[in-house]
């Protein structure tokens, strides 16, 4: 077998490593910016009511049409907008790229930045630069106008607020950015809900500009759905490498049903941890740790030593991410999600056991 494998397998993809998630068990799960809130009962009982007879025979709409339906009206859209649905937002990066890239002209993104841009770019063995963003993770914009006219790339991709150091860059910077890519722009919005700005009400001011949401972050990661948003002879033309049937039957529908019966509780739990956030924040803060400002559901700290303080906290029950090898810029960084009081309580405690057990 292992011959076969080597003859057979790309070697690029021999060299990866693959996409791992260790089992959580019961910890405490902070550590994948997830909502921590279920449905109330009498909403997932309507939910469960409204799938019934649904035609899991049939293959779903591979347009989509009612969950789209729901979206622009969720979203405010007319028709002059395009969307797409992804089976997550990760997947509509892939025919993004497979769509715009034929692999001379490189995918960018500032770096850190969310980490699927490059897995993605090189699965479809498509170059990728990374720009650094500045010491303070704002953007900088002279340095990607000039990397960009450098490698004139066909994508570029700018997450806002961006994972993982939360914030929004400055828009004058971001405008000039996307007035001077030569290639197309997509903003990834997936933490939108816990964000001051949209950038959906941009798609008109610029030719080369779409924005990509979630429903994951908004509540509803264990259903797989994202969108992309933009003029429709831009979405014509990516949706010819989507895959037909990417979102199922159920799929579609209970996603569909979030947008409307379950809206007002979507919107409740993402301004419940708006405020757990800005809680958080402070009670790390008044630790006289530096914490940076999140315009999103989790939150950058950090500490000396970080993977020590991760093991420390994750022994304790409690996972978060330590990003301290991700980029140099991020040495001291750990990232936590909000959660629940109890659990961002939970959290602290265990960090505060941490950071006593280093002194
Ligand atoms: N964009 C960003 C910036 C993210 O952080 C994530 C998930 N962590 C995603 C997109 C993908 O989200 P999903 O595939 O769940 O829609």
């Amino acid at each position: 077998m292992r011959g076969w494998i080597e003859r057979t397998v790309r070697t690029d993809v021999q060299a990866r490593t693959a996409y791992a998630v260790a089992d959580p068990g019961t910890a405490i799960r902070l550590n994948q910016m997830e909502n921590p809130f279920g449905w109330p009962a009498d909403l997932w009982r309507a939910c469960m009511e409204s799938l019934s007879g649904a035609e899991i025979n049939r293959y779903p709409d591979a347009a989509g049409r009612e969950l789209i339906a729901a979206i622009r009206a969720h979203d405010d859209l007319d028709d002059a907008w395009g969307v797409m649905l992804g089976n997550g937002s990760d997947e509509i990066i892939q025919p993004l790229i497979q769509a715009i890239c034929d692999g001379a002209r490189p995918v960018m993104a500032p770096a850190p930045s969310f980490v699927m841009f490059e897995v993605i770019a090189g699965q479809c063995r498509v170059p990728y630069v990374g720009v650094d963003l500045n010491r303070d993770f704002s953007l900088d914009a002279d340095g990607l106008i000039a990397a960009m006219q450098r490698h004139n790339p066909a994508l570029l991709f700018l997450a806002q607020p961006n994972n993982p150091t939360g914030n929004l860059y400055d828009e004058a910077d971001l405008r000039r950015v996307i007035e001077a890519c030569p290639g197309l722009v997509i903003i990834d919005e997936a933490y939108g809900p816990f964000s001051s700005r949209n950038h959906q009400s941009w798609l008109g001011q610029y030719p080369n500009l779409l924005v990509m949401r979630t429903f994951s972050k908004m509540g509803l990661a264990g259903l797989r759905c994202g969108y992309l948003v933009g003029d429709v002879a831009w979405i014509e033309q990516i949706n010819k490498v989507r895959l037909p049937y990417n979102l199922g039957v159920l799929n579609q529908a209970v996603a569909r049903f979030a947008l409307t019966e379950g809206r007002a509780v979507l919107a409740q739990q993402s301004a419940a941890l708006r405020v757990g956030r800005d809680q958080l924040f402070d009670a790390l803060s008044a630790r006289g740790l530096r914490v940076h400002p999140s315009e999103a559901n989790f939150m950058l700290l950090e500490v000396d030593q970080p993977s020590a303080v991760n093991a420390s906290i994750a022994a304790q029950g409690v996972l978060i991410k330590d990003l301290s090898k991700a980029h140099p810029m991020l040495a001291r960084c750990l990232r936590v999600s909000i959660g629940t009081d109890a659990e961002n309580a939970a959290f602290l405690a265990a960090l505060d056991v941490a950071l006593k057990a280093q002194r």
